[in-house]
């Protein structure tokens, strides 16, 4: 049988701690029709990161001659750095008739959603606030009073979770999982995306 199928961007955002990156992971590991739009931050490369893989790790100068350029789908300013999804990756990955998934911070994930539509937005939630101070505490990644901040920001986040699509809590990570990955499955047979071809 024939078919013919359109991309679609796939927005995955949460608070810090809710585990979006984890699910991320696994969906572009699982699932070959996803591909990875490569962001550009003004924070330094970590151990192990490769600059146009993780990230395009660039200058306050370059990434404000980027804003001039109004080359960002959406950007942030997230925990003191720059983020932002360029237009020409999204594009380049759409043209090819893939699907683009994003893992990106909440103020970026809402502009995505106004800007575009038909986007699939998944916001991942914790079980509750406890869970996910434990969460941020166990990671050991930011100290005390940055764990504190995000807590802080995270109630305003998930009081905006009805601007999204779609909503996964992640009490059980393979559950979650398995909640996005159905979401996406049944995103991809929309009729909008998919043109099945009877012969
Ligand atoms: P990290 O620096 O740990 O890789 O990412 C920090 C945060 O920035 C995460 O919440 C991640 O989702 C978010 N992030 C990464 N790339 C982008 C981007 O292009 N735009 C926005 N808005 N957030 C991003």
């Amino acid at each position: 049988m024939k078919e013919e199928r359109k991309g679609m961007l796939l927005v995955i955002s949460g608070p810090s701690g809710a585990g979006k990156g984890t699910i991320f992971k696994k969906l572009l590991a699982n699932d070959e029709s996803l591909s990875f739009s490569v962001s550009v931050t003004t924070r330094g490369a970590r151990d192990g990161e490769v600059d146009g893989v993780d990230y395009f790790f660039i200058s306050n100068e370059e990434y404000d001659k980027l804003l001039e350029e109004d080359a960002f789908l959406e950007h942030a300013t997230v925990h003191g750095n720059r983020y932002g999804t360029l237009k020409s990756q999204v594009q380049k990955i759409m043209d090819s008739g893939r699907s683009v998934v994003l893992d990106i911070d909440p103020q970026g994930a809402r502009e995505v959603v106004k800007k575009w539509p038909e986007s699939v937005s998944v916001f991942i939630l914790p079980p509750s606030y406890a869970e996910l101070r434990k969460r941020l505490y166990t990671r050991n990644t930011d100290d005390p009073v940055e764990i504190e901040r995000r807590l802080g920001n995270a109630k305003g986040e998930i009081d905006q979770v009805h601007l999204y699509k779609y909503a996964v809590v992640n009490d059980q990570l393979e559950m979650a999982y398995s909640q996005v990955a159905a979401i996406v499955a049944a995103e991809k047979q929309r009729t909008t995306r998919y043109f099945p071809v009877v012969e």
